[in-house]
């Protein structure tokens, strides 16, 4: 029997959040053999709307909890006999861990760590981190991250995600844990929450409000459809190395000021405004994040090669189908 034809029954963290729930939608539907557990603490950031396709499908659950809780999170591993785990549960947005750093340390490494020690103890499949490029600190002009660039987090939110990879990988190396950990350049797409980048520019345009952009605008980011993410983490998931990390992005770097631009161009189109002005003309420069990194860049050549993932969504497709997706 091939691994992905068994019977696993795998718990997703976070899988009300943006990611999570784009993966759950697509891996409930693609291994209808396998039953899916959905554990969320249902933050600001997580939405049981975001899974309304998942909630007829008989191979879906959910549970409402914390995975810093302990007894709570024995409990699902033991009464669900949990054989994988992917874990995309997190604090995630950096201007919060500015202002609370606590929680992203609560979450973020001790949610981690105790998903690790419940997964040694009850399973026997794989545990899939999810984790981020932002642990790798910031580029300069040229190169790209690569998964031996050495880790030099800037933020509260980049040093929790780089401290559980960490303990990620010592269980690899403690316990044999089977492990295996993906870092993924920033996504976009729908279902996402409100507060980051590309919701914001468009719920403010649509609203005609001052669409915010940091400092200069020249903050540059690798943007991934997250639907690409998904299918990345599904090839990883099954045939990734254990032990092993991946890089995920897509080759579309990005600056701010060139997003905003470029979804006012689309909503120019799709929504013209009433002045019959642009909304280019919404975009306001307000003062800049502390410790802003500058640029990140992705190199997946090992996805890639050893895995033959490939981003089927280009920056231009994307970004007008979740356009769309807003605007309705
Ligand atoms: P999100 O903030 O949209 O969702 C996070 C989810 O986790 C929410 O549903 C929330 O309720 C849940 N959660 C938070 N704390 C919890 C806790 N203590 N116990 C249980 N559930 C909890 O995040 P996202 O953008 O979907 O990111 C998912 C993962 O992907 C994160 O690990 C993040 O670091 C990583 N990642 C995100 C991006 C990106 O661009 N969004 C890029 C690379 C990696």
């Amino acid at each position: 029997m091939k691994e992905n034809e068994m019977r696993k029954v795998v718990l997703v963290t976070g899988g009300a959040g943006f990611i999570g729930a784009n993966f759950l939608e697509y891996f409930c539907k693609k291994y209808p053999q396998y039953q899916m557990i959905n554990l969320d603490k249902l933050t600001y950031a997580g939405n049981l709307d975001n899974l309304k396709e998942c909630d007829s499908l008989p191979n879906y659950a959910f549970v409402k909890g914390d995975i810093c809780d302990n007894e709570l999170v024995e409990q699902v591993f033991q009464n669900y006999k949990i054989t994988d785990v992917i874990h995309f549960a997190a604090e995630s947005h950096v201007d919060n861990s500015i202002k609370n750093p606590r929680a992203f340390v609560e979450t973020n490494v001790l949610g981690t760590f105790t998903l690790l020690e419940n997964f040694r103890k009850h399973s026997s499949g794989r545990f899939h981190h999810i984790s981020t490029d932002e642990v790798y600190g910031s580029l300069g002009k040229d190169g790209y991250f690569t998964e031996s660039t050495l880790y030099a987090p800037n933020s509260p939110y980049s040093a929790s995600k780089a401290s559980s990879d960490m303990l990620v990988r010592s269980y690899f190396y403690t316990y044999g844990t089977n492990v295996v950990t993906t870092n993924c350049s920033n996504n976009y797409g729908p279902k996402q929450y409100q507060e980051k980048l590309i919701p914001t520019i468009i719920r403010t345009a649509l609203s005609e409000q001052p669409i915010p952009i940091y400092g200069d605008g020249k903050n540059i980011r690798d943007w991934l459809y997250v639907l690409d993410h998904c299918k990345a983490v599904d090839l990883v998931f099954h045939k990734g190395r254990s032990g092993e990390t991946y890089n995920i992005g897509g080759h579309n770097e990005r600056n701010n000021i060139d997003i905003a631009t470029k979804i006012c161009e689309i909503l120019d189109i799709k929504l013209p405004r009433n002045n019959g002005k642009s909304y280019k003309e919404l975009i306001t420069f307000v003062k800049d994040r502390p410790g802003h990194d500058r640029r990140y860049a992705i190199d997946a050549t090992k996805l890639q090669t050893e895995l033959g993932w490939q981003a089927e969504e280009t920056f231009d497709t994307g970004i007008v189908k979740t356009v769309e997706w807003y605007i309705k």
